[in-house]
């Protein structure tokens, strides 16, 4: 099902999109990816008069960006007690100022641009309901505090429900975020700047001191590149798939004649719950996310949206579910983003990822950065995020995961037998089978057309599995998801799995 974001077909309709590359052609900077990063670069770019050329291989925003929660604000989950102790004051202190610029740059380009976003602001809250998980509240007031920020302790929220105690940050912000890069659009276009869809880069090389971007068949040949694609889409050099794994959450709208809390709410423990309000129709409605695992891990519907819905029919009985969506992010072994330059072998190439579910900010963040680094202007935040730092590995448990994860996917799962015969696989549901010692991955649909594949991923050979609540083959390495007929639906992988004729 689609977001609440993207249920609206019109948001795009008069904006100039070309569809569909067709030419070899210069420019002086190709963007790949329209997400939110790669737009907020052609925003800035084109701006300053650059001409920017946007790559992009389905449709604007359709992927993390268009199916986010929408909140703007520096208050990431408990974090600035983590960034204090592991980095020290003044980078903990620089992070917070960055992203709080961040959220006053998006208000200056939604009222320089006149951009109709349902911008508003609102308190961020941090909450618990558990009173064990209250000294960690504290912990983060009195490292916020430190930093010399006003943030509050509070004991109610205006939540449905009672809490323990809550971290309160003002003036944060939330927004519909395809509306908001609807208006960035518009503005790289009248400025110049070309957007293409079903545009699907594969690959980046060295030109001299230029770069050439292959894409649908065509070259473009560029100073500069941005690598906006989410997760990077070019393992070599830059090797963030050993540095980053993906996180997947899911949302829920719901209409509810019982009247809305205000602010912006998030849990302090797991599961992750977040709460905000919207509009839908020009009425008020309410959001849940949450649940995360781990993308390409298996879950079900009554652990995901079962549960979320649970909640809301908990605190408002009559609530009806409008949309419900899921979506990852890219979480770095320190938590902290990569941006900056791809590889230190490559001057010229810039990426922004890892913005561990925090990208409204930290894409303005990223998109200020690489602007400053192609325009030779110093940043005062670009150390904290440095995309080369050697020492990435602060979270050793998740590195210790992901090597055993990739180990079993690249290796040992692939020598072991499925344990479902093709005859045990029920209709609208899918499984690896073996079939003259080959794994194949089967799709039944509703009625029984099967539809097959080869599940290893297109990226880096991993085993995929069957995603049985949106039908799709997952993985669990580096999280790329295909369609159960093969298609390739998210990044890092961008070719299509093989399919066999039965
Ligand atoms: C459930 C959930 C809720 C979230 N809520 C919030 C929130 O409330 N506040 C917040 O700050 N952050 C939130 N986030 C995080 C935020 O949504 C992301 O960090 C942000 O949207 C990432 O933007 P992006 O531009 O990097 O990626 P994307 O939006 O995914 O854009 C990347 C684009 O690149 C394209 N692409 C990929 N490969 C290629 C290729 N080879 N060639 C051409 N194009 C390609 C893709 O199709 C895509 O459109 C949330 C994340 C999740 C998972």
């Amino acid at each position: 099902m689609n977001s609440l974001w993207l249920s609206d077909n019109n948001i795009f309709k008069n904006i100039d999109l070309n569809n569909n590359l067709d030419k070899d052609f210069s420019t002086d900077v190709c963007v790949i990816g329209a997400g939110i990063f790669g737009l907020t670069c052609a925003y800035y770019l084109t701006k300053l008069g650059f001409d920017v050329t946007v790559l992009e291989k389905s449709d604007i925003a359709s992927k993390a960006t268009g199916n986010t929660t929408g909140k703007i604000t520096s208050q990431h989950g408990l974090f600035y007690d983590y960034l204090t102790n592991s980095y020290g004051q003044k980078f903990a202190k620089d992070y917070l100022d960055v992203n709080e610029e961040a959220i006053e740059n998006i208000k200056n380009i939604i009222d320089e641009e006149k951009i109709n976003c349902d911008f508003k602001y609102q308190n961020s809250y941090v909450y618990t309901t558990k009173k064990d998980e209250l000294k960690f509240i504290k912990k983060e007031y009195n490292a916020v505090s430190d930093l010399g920020y006003n943030c509050e302790l509070v004991t109610k929220t205006g939540l449905p429900f009672n809490i323990v105690g809550a971290l309160c940050f003002k003036k944060q912000a939330e927004f519909h975020p395809i509306k908001y890069l609807a208006g960035l659009c518009k503005c790289i276009i009248e400025r110049n700047g070309k957007i293409y869809t079903n545009t699907t880069a594969v690959d980046v090389k060295m030109e001299d001191s230029d770069y050439i971007t292959y894409a649908n068949g065509h070259e473009i040949k560029s100073k500069y590149v941005i690598i906006a694609t989410h997760y990077p889409f070019i393992n070599f050099p830059g090797f963030y798939f050993t540095k980053m794994y993906q996180s997947t959450s899911y949302l829920i709208a719901v209409d509810t004649k019982k009247t809305l809390f205000k602010g912006m709410h998030i849990s302090a423990g797991v599961p992750t719950l977040s709460f905000r309000t919207a509009l839908y129709n020009n009425k008020e409605i309410l959001l849940i996310g949450g649940m995360d695992h781990k993308t390409g891990h298996p879950s079900s519907y009554k652990d995901t949206y079962g549960k979320l819905e649970d909640i809301a029919k908990k605190y408002y009985p009559d609530s009806n579910v409008l949309f419900r969506w899921n979506t990852r992010d890219c979480i770095s072994l320190d938590k902290l983003p990569y941006i900056g330059h791809f590889s230190s072998s490559m001057p010229n190439m810039f990426v922004g990822t890892g913005f561990k579910k925090w990208g409204m900010t930290l894409s303005n963040v990223a998109a200020n950065i690489i602007v400053d680094k192609i325009c030779g202007n110093l940043n005062k935040y670009e150390y904290l995020f440095k995309s080369t730092r050697l020492k990435p590995i602060k979270n050793h448990d998740e590195f210790k995961n992901m090597l055993v994860q990739s180990t079993n996917s690249l290796l040992l799962n692939k020598l072991k037998r499925p344990n479902m015969s093709f005859d045990e696989i029920e209709n609208n549901s899918g499984s690896i089978i073996e079939v003259n010692n080959e794994k194949v991955g089967i799709y039944k649909d509703k009625n029984g057309k099967i539809y097959a594949v080869n599940p290893i991923c297109t990226h880096l050979g991993c085993l995929l599995s069957w995603n049985d609540i949106d039908k799709t083959w997952d993985c669990p390495c580096h999280g790329s998801r295909f369609n159960f007929d093969g298609t390739n639906l998210y990044d890092p992988a961008f070719k299509n799995l093989d399919t066999y004729d039965l």
